[in-house]
């Protein structure tokens, strides 16, 4: 969480940094601020809020330069105000410095630093590192660069940050430990540093992703070094990227979720496209090929993930157990990590992350690789923390999902568990020939069904208009369609603040049935599978109390609609790939009541984006 972006060159800063931070916006907007260097002096603007509170702020300010840095946070450590938004200042006003994570032992340097005189005017840990850069400066005579690495030998926790100096403003030192940093190299000899590369990509497509540990120096004459912590240096590993501008636009929707929803007829097929042929009957997933063996011979595969990603990991689990026969555990991460859990030799470790950033997921990871497990990753952002710090994994390609509540990741990381299991069962024998080729023509045929679910986008919202006003919903499902009743309860918490829990249908009547009355929208699948018939009775039960019932059914069903206040219909498809088609409704259900009762849609409050902070 909390967005950095910085540039060094010859353009003026602040419209690119600017426009960088409504990129990042989604990564925290508890406030925005900026620090620009010009005529020997460092100018810093900073304001509570979005992005464009800062822009009202400083429209009459100087804000000229071209050297900048620039933040949009998402509190960890201070309220969300003026005075804790970054950058911050050192005591001096010399340095500025921006940063992304939380500085662990920041109370035992703050007690130090102010026994020599510094005086803090944030609570941020952030404040700290300033200080200690400009102490260092000042006590061993080093420059900027030398000062920041000392500094950060004396620091715990994670971070990314970059860092000025009004006495040296031909340099630019960024330094990433646990929290993401690329560096653009542009094409008029300058530099645009940011926590992705969304900000970056319309200057320039060569990009140097930095390692824990490392530190940028980037000077208009050198160029970019890159050093270890240990102060040696190192080659950097400049890479080419494809994303294209467009994908970071909202195309003429009215918000980014709404065109992510739309766009995952696309994104599913762009998962699977060069992955599957059906008439040829093959699925191969390049990135975990070699792993294959191991895979078959696993005796556990453990998932960890966090929030919607687990929710892609339970559909995952029924799919695994289901077709290649190899027991599943999902885990949360940030529960897996801290409580000495038991791996054992040949189990398989999958960590599913839309930003592959996920703080808790990654921590899973280092532990489960440090237990000897093999450890594979599923993200969409390509060259994040997780696929680098993974043996294999496969991205979900699903294109940036700029969102807050996520969606087309959702289906996209489903798409990858369903072509991993598969892959694995057919490598196993556990699947026969002809549902396997049966699977892998249903899944090719799942875009153009994606089609057909957003078609009830009208229905949909006058159903929204009904229920927009409730306190509560119950979501609920059976078989793989559990998860999906768990993500559409957490869509609309997230984005509509209306309080939702999703259960099996049937633990209803354990405990949650006791909440149902006139008022309860009762939001179930229904569609034709296995369990059918007993979430027909499960509806009945709702129906007995009076709940209004809301439920997604297989086109044609007739038995469900003479029972239900609304019915939304899906094309039929094979009952493994059901989450791939119903969770679209209360995906747009979610949006649509959202937008109703005049929610940030794509900001949801108090949550952020890729979530570096554990
Ligand atoms: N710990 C810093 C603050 O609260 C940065 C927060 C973050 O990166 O999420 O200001």
């Amino acid at each position: 969480m909390c967005g950095i972006v910085a540039y060094l060159g010859k353009k003026e800063a602040y419209p690119i940094l600017i426009k960088g931070l409504e990129r990042l916006e989604y990564r925290g907007y508890d406030s925005a601020g900026v620090a620009l260097f010009n005529n020997g002096n460092l100018n810093l603007y900073k304001k509570q809020g979005k992005v464009a509170n800062l822009v009202e702020f400083a429209k009459d300010k100087d804000t000229s330069g071209s050297l900048g840095i620039a933040h949009t946070r998402w509190a960890t450590h201070g309220e969300p105000n003026d005075r804790n938004a970054h950058p911050h200042f050192s005591g001096n006003e010399s340095i500025a410095i921006i940063h992304n994570g939380i500085i662990e032992n920041y109370d035992v340097l703050k007690e130090e630093l102010k026994k020599r005189g510094y005086v803090f005017k944030s609570d941020t840990d952030t404040e700290v590192l300033v200080h200690l850069i400009e102490d260092i400066q000042k006590s061993e005579g080093v420059k900027l660069s030398e000062a920041v690495r000392m500094a950060l030998m004396n620091v715990t926790g994670a971070y990314a940050i970059c860092v000025i100096s009004k006495d040296d403003p031909n340099t630019l030192v960024a330094a990433r430990k646990s929290s993401p940093l690329v560096v653009g190299i542009g094409r008029e000899n300058d530099f645009y540093l940011a926590s992705d590369a969304t900000p970056i990509i319309e200057y320039t497509n060569k990009v140097v992703y930095l390692d824990d540990e490392e530190i940028a120096v980037v000077n208009l004459e050198k160029g970019l070094k890159i050093y270890s912590l240990q102060d040696e240096e190192k080659t950097p590993y400049v890479q080419e990227l494809e994303m294209q501008l467009e994908a970071l636009e909202k195309g003429g929707y009215e918000h980014f979720m709404l065109k992510e929803i739309h766009e995952q007829p696309r994104s599913i097929n762009d998962c699977f496209r060069g992955r599957l042929n059906s008439v040829e009957g093959w699925v191969e997933l390049g990135g975990i090929k070699e792993f294959e063996k191991k895979f078959t011979k696993a005796k556990r595969i453990v998932m960890v993930a966090c929030g919607t990603s687990w929710h892609a990991c339970l559909v995952g689990e029924y799919l695994f157990e289901d077709l290649a026969r190899i027991n599943v555990e999902v885990e949360y991460a940030s529960e897996f990590r801290y409580r000495n859990p038991i791996i054992e030799e040949g189990d398989i470790v999958i960590a599913v992350s839309q930003s592959g950033e996920t703080a808790d997921t990654l921590a899973a990871l280092e532990l489960a690789k440090s237990k000897g497990a093999i450890i594979l990753g599923i993200c969409n952002v390509v060259g994040s923390s997780i696929s680098r710090i993974t043996h294999a994994g496969s991205y979900t390609h699903a294109g940036p999902e700029i969102g807050v509540a996520s969606t087309k990741a959702f289906t996209a990381q489903v798409t990858v568990l369903t072509l991993m299991a598969l892959s694995i069962a057919k490598k196993k024998g556990t699947i026969s020939e002809s549902k396997f080729r049966t699977m892998l023509a249903e899944l090719e045929a799942i875009p153009a069904k994606v089609s057909e679910v957003l078609k009830t986008n009208d229905l949909i919202e006058k159903i929204s208009a009904q229920y927009k006003d409730a306190s509560n919903a119950l979501y609920l499902g059976r078989g793989s369609s559990f998860p999906v009743a768990l993500e559409g309860a957490l869509k609309l918490k997230e984005i509509s603040y209306i309080h939702a829990e999703g259960y099996p249908a049937a633990e209803m009547k354990h405990g949650p049935i006791a909440l149902i009355d006139d008022e309860m929208p009762v939001f179930v699948v229904a569609t034709e599978g296995p369990s059918y018939e007993k979430v027909v009775s499960n509806i009945q039960e709702v129906k007995a109390r009076k709940g209004k019932i809301i439920a997604v059914v297989t086109e044609g069903d007739t038995q469900v609609r003479e029972m239900a206040d609304s019915v939304i219909e899906i094309p039929a498809t094979d009952e493994h790939l059901v989450p791939l088609l119903a969770t679209i409704p209360f995906q747009l259900l979610s949006y649509h009541i959202a937008v109703m009762r005049g929610c940030n849609v794509d900001q949801p409050r108090n949550l952020a984006k890729s979530v570096t902070v554990e």
